[in-house]
């Protein structure tokens, strides 16, 4: 690491050292290496553009996609002495012609400019005449159709490449499931580019995942020990934002909305008073987030499930990000999961791509049930290892019991077959059970040979273990029939009793009861 680099990061960010990879990044950029830089929220992603601007010659050149962000970014800077400045649609005729005199004059260090704009004749030009130190892709896993920030007009930032094919670009995301990496090297045309991966993990977030069944009780009591801290609280839709944020105003909670649905100054201003005040709880869909640097938010409560891990991992990485201790609490449901698989097939995406969705929803079925470390898990899946027993998780610190559920599962799934393979699991249940209902009687199920079967369980350890059969691929629920439950290809092993199941115990009342009756 060249002196002036260190020397820099004192004098200019007042940081004592580099973090992570950053001073190989800095110094790989600087030298005039491109490189793609995959760095968990809050990891210290900014310097490693920042900092080789202001040591090559000429003005480093950020896309940024979210005009708030840059404006903080830029004011940020300037109060650290760097002559940093921004490119965008709030800018007025004359303000922007100033910036663009300011380039050329090569009186600028950093430039931040949306795509969009970077995109016009008007700029490409521009850069033509200016002298540019390097290029960087901020937030570039928007290159991505697959997730919930495509920004078609990534797409097209190869040009910077094609046409300046000696200028360094350095891609930078917190995004790093091995898809969506590779995805990005390919449409930013960064393949031979060096790639940095930082580790994940983030040690000082204590992972959680509760089984749903008072929703917002269970909100209520988790929010009760974080009384008040800052926090977000993600919900499903704009509808359940709104409905949980009052009902947390109405339990004497500093409580804010946030989503997409919202006039723009309003959610402008709860935006703010997040960021500025303490303690305020922020519901949101997962509109609100990107870009949003604060570093004391003390919890991130999911109380809907999200669509996968990747989203999952990036929405709790915005807790915490000051090192100290934050919680990552999710609570779901089988009806969360029904929801968001009517909502993929449903929705406008084409087939394959349904199809990804589905297999990313089941991934995170499949780290919710799971008994594993979840730290070990959520970095498994970021093809990062991790020996597990990390002792800040929910499955570290109370070990999950689990039971031998094989012949429930058998029960279950035969009964499944018996129905017709065309009922939810409320229905199959009460025919395990032998509950005589109406559709019970319509259907004639009291004369099947599974009715009555599972008495001994009730309908909550039933319900638990279709959650975990489907969680595990055992059953799928058909979204063209409401969650109509149906039997996979891996459910003839388990049915032949060739396959023994062990399922997690979901709560301690009833484990003793399982335990008592099960040995
Ligand atoms: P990211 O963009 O990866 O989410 P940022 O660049 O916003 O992260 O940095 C997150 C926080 O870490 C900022 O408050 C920043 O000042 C701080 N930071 C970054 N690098 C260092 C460092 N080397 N030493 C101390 N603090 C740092
Ligand atoms: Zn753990």
């Amino acid at each position: 690491m060249s002196d002036s680099a260190l020397e820099l990061l004192r004098r200019i960010f007042g940081h004592s050292d580099f973090r992570g990879e950053q001073a190989q990044i800095v110094q790989h950029v600087a030298d005039g290496g491109d490189a793609l830089v995959l760095m968990p929220t809050g990891g210290g992603k900014s310097l490693c553009y920042q900092l080789p601007s202001l040591l090559r010659e000429g003005c480093g050149l950020v896309v940024s996609p979210l005009i708030a962000l840059m404006q903080d970014q830029v004011e940020a800077l300037r109060q650290l002495g760097v002559r940093a400045a921004y490119l965008n649609s709030t800018l007025s005729a004359d303000d922007a012609a100033e910036v663009e005199r300011q380039l050329l004059a090569g009186e600028l260090e950093l430039l931040y400019v949306a795509p969009e704009r970077l995109l016009s004749p008007r700029c490409l030009n521009l850069i033509d005449r200016a002298r540019i130190a390097l290029f960087a892709i901020d937030e570039a896993h928007c290159v991505s159709q697959w997730g919930h920030d495509f920004r078609p007009e990534y797409r097209e930032l190869t040009i910077l490449h094609e046409r300046w094919p000696d200028i360094p670009r350095i891609a930078l995301t917190a995004t790093a499931d091995a898809p969506t990496q590779r995805e990005i090297a390919e449409r930013l045309n960064l393949e031979d580019a060096r790639r940095f991966v930082s580790s994940f993990d983030r040690p000082n977030l204590r992972y959680r995942v509760v089984h749903k069944d008072n929703g917002t009780r269970q909100l209520l009591d988790f929010l009760a020990a974080h009384r008040g801290e800052s926090g977000i609280v993600y919900a499903f839709s704009r509808r359940r934002v709104e409905a949980v944020a009052e009902q947390l105003v109405e339990a004497g909670l500093r409580a804010l909305p946030y989503h997409a649905g919202m006039d723009a100054a309003v959610r402008a201003a709860n935006q703010r008073r997040f960021l500025q005040e303490d303690g305020v709880v922020m519901v949101a869909t997962i509109a609100f987030g990107m870009g949003i640097d604060k570093p004391d938010v003390r919890f991130v409560a999911h109380v809907d499930l999200p669509k996968s891990i990747e989203g999952y991992y990036q929405e709790t990485g915005r807790a915490g990000r000051d090192g100290e201790p934050a919680e990552a609490w999710l609570c779901y449901g089988l009806g969360d999961v029904v929801n968001l698989r009517q909502l993929i097939q449903q929705g406008e995406a084409g087939e394959e791509r349904k199809r990804l969705e589905l297999r990313k929803l089941d991934a995170l079925l499949g780290y919710c049930e799971s008994t594993q470390c979840r730290r070990q898990a959520l970095l498994g899946w970021f093809g990062e290892p991790h020996p597990g027993a990390c002792g800040n998780c929910d499955n570290c610190l109370e070990p999950p019991q689990s039971w031998d559920g094989t012949e429930a599962a058998r029960k279950a799934l035969s009964c499944v077959y018996r129905t017709g393979q065309r009922f939810g699991a409320g229905h199959v249940i009460d025919v395990l059970r032998g509950v005589r209902t109406e559709k019970v009687d319509k259907f004639g199920h009291e004369r099947l040979s599974t009715w009555g079967i599972g008495a001994d369980l009730d309908l909550r350890q039933w319900s638990s273990v279709f959650r975990q059969l489907v969680a595990a691929g055992l059953l799928e629920a058909d979204i063209e029939r409401h969650g109509a439950l149906r039997l996979t290809a891996d459910s003839g092993p388990v049915l032949r009793g060739e396959r023994e199941l062990r399922f997690r115990v979901e709560a301690p009342k009833a484990a003793r009861t399982r335990g008592k009756s099960r040995g």
